[in-house]
């Protein structure tokens, strides 16, 4: 099956209400090519190091996501083009891409990552850390940033249960923030799914998924 097929093949099992972030990480510029001129517009990297020589490379209306973890130093390579980061997992990340932002005079559009899964060797927030730091004064400073919703990471299991049960605890945090109604704070996207446990991800409320293998094929090296 060649990259288009399988992108239209997922396309066609979701909901519309459903964002599709393609992670390309690890394949080429061609692959992306290739699922662009299928029409798709979305795309996720994890490494700051592959994404800005693809995005050099391909079509300029192409929305990138960063999905992985995002180091301080890397933010003012991205912030001229990003258009969403998935991976904030701090609140001195948050004013190093709010100052990045200015410079390039936009606002960036944030998730906070979500620790939800029960693997020690995944990245982000604890649930009580998203609600600190949503709550807190430093954030309301920070103009070129918005905070627009949140991500996780199931744990890499099959156990289905425990699956669904750290996707429930992040839509209930989600909705908790929401109720809260914070100045500034209106979350409206909820980034959880890859290829593997997807389906229960937006039974759980994801609205958009981030699929690397069931589009452009395995990975030659995990990451
Ligand atoms: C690689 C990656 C994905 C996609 O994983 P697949 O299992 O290939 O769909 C999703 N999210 C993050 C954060 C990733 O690093």
């Amino acid at each position: 099956m060649t990259i288009e097929t399988r992108l239209q093949d997922f396309k066609h099992k979701l909901p519309v209400s459903v964002t599709l972030v393609a992670v390309s990480k690890t394949h080429p510029a061609e692959a992306v090519a290739e699922a662009y001129k299928a029409g798709h517009r979305v795309f996720g990297e994890n490494r700051v190091q592959e994404l800005v020589p693809k995005a050099t490379q391909l079509p300029a209306d192409i929305k990138w996501h960063l999905i992985g973890h995002l180091q301080s130093n890397k933010v003012k390579y991205i912030a001229p083009f990003i258009h969403l980061i998935h991976s904030v997992d701090s609140l001195s990340l948050l004013q190093e891409i709010n100052k990045q932002a200015q410079k390039n005079k936009r606002i960036i559009n944030c998730l906070l990552q979500v620790y939800i899964a029960t693997e020690e060797t995944k990245f982000g927030l604890s649930l009580e850390e998203v609600e600190e730091l949503m709550r807190s004064e430093a954030l309301n400073q920070l103009e070129h940033i918005r905070i627009i919703g949140l991500m996780g990471m199931a744990s890499n299991t099959s156990d289905d249960n425990l699956i669904r049960k750290e996707f429930s605890s992040l839509k209930q945090l989600y909705d908790k923030i929401n109720a809260l109604q914070l100045p500034k704070i209106s979350l409206k996207v909820l980034s959880m799914g890859m290829s593997g446990d997807y389906k229960i991800a937006i039974e759980e409320g994801s609205n958009m998924i981030r699929i690397g293998s069931s589009i452009f094929g395995n990975r030659d090296y995990p990451l």
